[in-house]
């Protein structure tokens, strides 16, 4: 079976299997299509949210050194300003991508 079954298709199977399964398996299968479909809906709200960081700016106004913005100075700071939530949401942006493209 393909992990990414809605639940009506994991209870469909389940039903096909059932006369066979002890209660026991039963109910490990029927967990297993609740959590299949759990994750569904999951990768249904990051795909959505991976839309929303790519298309949206997200900055803090802080740099990752803790300095506001406005008071950074690269010449006494010893780097350049790196916004805090463009840096974190970036890194979220790639985690999230390899995530969903990993389990398809
Ligand atoms: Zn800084």
């Amino acid at each position: 079976m393909k992990l990414h079954h809605t639940r009506d298709e994991w209870a469909k199977w389940l039903r096909t299997k059932d006369a066979s399964l002890s209660s026991f398996e039963s109910q490990a299968v029927e967990d297993l299509a609740t959590l299949f479909a759990e994750n569904t809906r999951l990768r249904e709200l990051l795909r959505s949210a991976e839309g929303i960081f790519n298309n949206c700016n997200v900055t803090t106004g802080y740099c990752m050194c803790g300095d506001i913005e406005d008071g950074h100075v690269s010449m006494f700071c010893g780097h350049s300003f790196v916004d805090a939530g463009a840096y974190h949401s970036s890194q979220w942006l790639n985690e999230t991508r390899q995530a969903l493209i990993g389990g398809q």
